[in-house]
């Protein structure tokens, strides 16, 4: 069988006009007025014009105004100029494959102009990636991924993959999903946390991974999911939390730039991303919540963020002329049990925050056995149950730090979307677990 390849994207340019040459895709939309049939061509490039003429060729005209919308079809014909059609040429068709039917009706259109509720699209996921202005979010989100690989590879980072099926819960706290693993209990990873921190007793001491988080959080909200990715990154021989926020910073830096590059997809979304300026400003948690305090909010010391603070924190940022910030030494009481503690009450835990919406979370972290033990108590976990990770920390540990950083979050605040469903393909939230 001749290869379906050749069809495939081709770049038609003025060379072509006169030629046969053939092109595949979806139907997106047939025009039939009678003696002329105008039908649209999707491929992974845009669309084209295909020209029937009834009196010309009736078999083919027939055949074409008959198919259904969206299904695939594989067309020779001349190319030729035409001022008229959308991109200056057309196509006269004289051979036509039907290479799949599409039934009806379309459970979701792909151009009609009414929008669909989310929960219709996201049902019919595989359709509402037909639209244009969904690829170009996954488009960019490769474009994005790209350039982390480009920039920690340059900062020597290598990639990793650590198991996603672990014996105990990596944050902490309640939002683990169990499963059965043979006779044994097992969890899905919440983060490559106790992983990318055993490979720092390893010699391999930068590593990053694209991440899956697996949370059981209850919520439904708008930015989060119960399976999201992240950019997670640890690093050894480092003096203070300050080397992994220059990693960070310069990483969200790299990324917003690559995107910016992304001209023909920001126009479809009708998006500018305009590059942020280094270095962020760094603000202290003690001042955020005098700061919020001050601005009518009742906040207790030691009280993580919720989400209506972060957003009025992200407007008083924002008057001051800072999207992007650190919020720097925590009280450790808010932060994970690997943090590493800062005087009495503190700790060398931060977060970045773009726009009043957390994207980033980070520190140095213990590399201390015992104080790692003592803050697995005081946080209420059961040092038995990391004996695993513990025995790393025995046998020569270095000093490290590192973040998770959410690709999703990120990707939101980047595109200025809504919901957080939009920028992964299948979403797995609270009550969704199909498609
Ligand atoms: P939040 O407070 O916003 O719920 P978190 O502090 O629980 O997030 P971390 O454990 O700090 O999350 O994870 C690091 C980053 O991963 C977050 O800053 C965010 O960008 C992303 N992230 C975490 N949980 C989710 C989730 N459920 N859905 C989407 N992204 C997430
Ligand atoms: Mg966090």
């Amino acid at each position: 069988m001749e290869s379906l390849r050749t069809h495939y994207s081709i770049d038609v340019t003025s060379k072509e006009f006169g030629k046969i040459i053939s092109v595949a895709g979806w139907i997106e939309d047939i025009r039939n007025i009678g003696s002329i049939a105008f039908i649209i061509l999707r491929d992974r490039k845009g669309t084209l014009q295909i020209t029937a003429l009834k009196k010309q060729h009736k078999e083919i005209f027939d055949k074409l105004v008959n198919i259904s919308r969206e299904s695939v079809i594989s067309v020779e014909g001349l190319c030729q100029q035409s001022d008229k059609a959308r991109n200056g040429y057309e196509i006269i068709p004289n051979e036509v494959n039907i290479l799949s039917n599409a039934e009806t009706p379309l459970p979701l259109g792909v151009v009609d102009k009414i929008e669909s509720e989310l929960e219709t699209r996201l049902d019919n996921r595989f359709i509402d990636l037909r639209k244009q202005e969904i690829q170009a979010i996954f488009k960019i989100r490769n474009e994005i991924i790209a350039a982390v690989h480009e920039y920690l590879r340059k900062e020597h980072f290598i990639e990793v993959h650590t198991p996603n099926i672990i014996a105990s819960s990596s944050e902490g706290g309640t939002d683990v999903f169990k499963l059965k693993y043979f006779e044994k209990e097992a969890f899905l990873a919440q983060s490559p946390q106790l992983y990318k921190q055993m490979l720092m007793s390893t010699g391999l001491d930068r590593v990053y991974e694209i991440a899956w988080y697996f949370r059981a959080e209850e919520h439904n909200t708008r930015r989060h999911l119960n399976e999201s990715t992240a950019v997670d990154l640890e690093m050894a021989f480092i003096k203070d939390e300050e080397d992994v926020m220059k990693i960070l910073e310069n990483l969200v830096y790299n990324m917003w730039k690559r995107a910016s590059l992304c001209k023909e997809e920001l126009d479809i979304l009708n998006q500018k991303v305009t590059v942020p300026k280094l270095p962020f400003k760094r603000v202290k948690y003690d001042d955020v919540i005098d700061n919020l305090n001050k601005n009518n909010c009742n906040l207790q010391w030691g009280a993580d963020l919720g989400s209506e603070e972060e957003k009025l924190l992200g407007e008083i940022m924002k008057k001051q002329g800072h999207e992007f910030y650190f919020i720097t030494k925590y009280p450790i009481e808010a932060k994970p049990f690997y943090t590493m503690p800062e005087e009495e009450k503190y700790s060398r835990g931060f977060d970045l925050a773009c726009k009043g919406v957390e994207i980033a979370s980070g520190s140095q972290r213990i590399h201390d056995v015992d104080l790692l033990i003592n803050r697995l108590n005081a946080c209420n976990l059961n040092p038995k149950d990391f004996e695993s990770y513990l025995k790393a920390f025995r046998f020569g540990m270095p000093p490290h730090g590192g973040f998770g950083f959410g690709i999703e979050r990120f990707l939101m605040n980047l595109l200025d979307i809504k919901n957080i469903r939009e920028c992964i393909l299948f979403p797995r939230d609270r009550t969704r677990l199909t498609p």
